[in-house]
């Protein structure tokens, strides 16, 4: 049963304002306490409302009764030799999602989820084949937000630099939430805008949408093929939404700005990696300045491709690099912990799902395969840093 109380941590802060004024006003109390509540949910990201302790017990219990607080439980928490952390949150009806803390010398990326499962259907997806739970809450975005933040904070850490909007779900199909969680996240918590990266696969409407937004979020496009045919193969999407309307969407977002647009280009090898298709992709990134991300492919137990050759991967790199496009290539991280997002959910929760699958322990034996396991960063100036479904 969904709980009837407004969710505090859905609330963008002008309407957090209003319903926490009317609620004191009400209440006779001064208007102080919303600026107490608001320190306790948006400074010190508390887990509870038992936690506001400058609040009289009487008023905590009002807000209690009055108000509900997303709490996801840590199902499980992994934590790689690199420093990457994955947090499997259970959700108040048993959904379960994950987000991904990643480390680098000057920054600290947060991958979340939008959605439980995803409806998209990408055949190289872990998140894809595992289908469609529902939509996260803007609530629940958020939430994955705060725990991490106290979560760092404790673990020394530091604080969270960055957010990318590439762990499970495609986030334009969900874009209610999407954009409340984007508003809360900048304007509440103070997450800048440039800071935070929306992914999707190619959801014109909704990339529209976001360039018609006055903050500057940053998009990344999930593109994995320059050519209509071969993408269908692996994006269902392209069918709907093909590369040309996607092309112009994204000169629309282009002019808009002040925003640099990333392509993501998962490499798998012999699937969508021959050498013609490097020229294909430099054409299309050329048209609109984007940034490159060559990802090797990580292997999912569905199926049996392979990441491609890191000679392939270099020949790509070379190709958009002589013809001016800015490209960096991903070094895996977090493989022991099963870090890209998707994964750890897909063990847990459908331990059985990959023996009915042909091949399904082959790739995990396989040391080329092994190379493109887990999540990824780089040292390039990519403005995204992490990709982890
Ligand atoms: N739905 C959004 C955001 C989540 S997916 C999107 O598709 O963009 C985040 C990124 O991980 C996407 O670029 C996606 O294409 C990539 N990805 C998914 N499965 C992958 C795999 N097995 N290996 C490498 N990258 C993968
Ligand atoms: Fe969904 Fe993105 Fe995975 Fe496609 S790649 S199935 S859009 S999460």
């Amino acid at each position: 049963m969904p709980d009837p109380k407004t969710d505090l941590l859905s609330l963008p802060p002008d309407e957090f304002e209003a319903a926490l004024g009317d609620h004191f006003a009400a209440r006779n109390q001064p208007a102080y306490r919303i600026e107490q509540v608001r320190k306790w949910v948006f400074d010190e990201c508390v887990s509870n409302v038992g936690e506001m302790t400058n609040l009289p017990v009487a008023e905590r219990e009002a807000l209690s009764a009055a108000f509900s607080f997303v709490k996801p439980i840590a199902d499980t928490v992994s934590r790689s030799k690199d420093g990457t952390v994955k947090h499997l949150w259970k959700l108040a009806d048993g959904e379960l999602v994950e987000s991904v803390l990643i480390p680098t010398t000057d920054r600290l990326t947060l991958c979340i989820s939008s959605q439980a499962g995803c409806a998209m259907g990408c055949t190289f997806c872990a998140t894809g084949w595992a289908g469609f739970q529902r939509q996260l809450t803007s609530g629940e975005i958020v939430a994955q937000y705060r725990a991490s933040r106290r979560w760092a904070l404790e673990h020394d850490y530091g604080r969270i630099s960055n957010i990318v909007y590439m762990g499970m779900g495609e986030p334009l199909s969900n874009r209610r939430a999407l954009h409340s969680s984007l508003t809360i996240l900048n304007e509440g918590y103070g997450v800048g805008a440039r800071r935070i990266t929306v992914s999707t696969v190619g959801v014109v409407p909704g990339i529209l949408e976001l360039a018609g937004r006055k903050e500057q979020f940053r998009l990344a496009v999930s593109l994995h093929a320059p050519e209509s045919e071969l993408r269908s193969q692996l994006i269902p999407l392209e069918n709907r939404h093909p590369l040309e309307e996607l092309m112009d969407a994204l000169v629309r977002f282009d002019r808009a700005g002040g925003r640099r647009i990333t392509f993501e280009y998962t490499m798998i090898r012999g699937i969508n990696d021959a050498p013609r298709l490097a020229s294909g992709l430099a054409d299309l990134a050329s048209s609109v300045d984007a940034f490159v991300n060559l990802i090797p492919f990580n292997p999912i137990p569905y199926q049996d491709w392979k990441a491609s050759r890191g000679e392939r991967i270099e020949e790509f790199r070379s190709v958009l690099e002589a013809r001016g496009i800015s490209v960096a290539v991903r070094v895996p991280r977090g493989r022991d912990i099963d870090a890209a997002c998707g994964q750890l959910r897909a063990t847990r929760v459908d331990a059985n799902a990959a023996k009915g699958c042909k091949n399904a322990s082959g790739p995990l034996d396989d040391p080329d395969m092994r190379e493109g396991l887990g999540a990824s960063a780089n040292s390039g100036e990519d403005p995204t840093e992490a990709n982890l479904t």
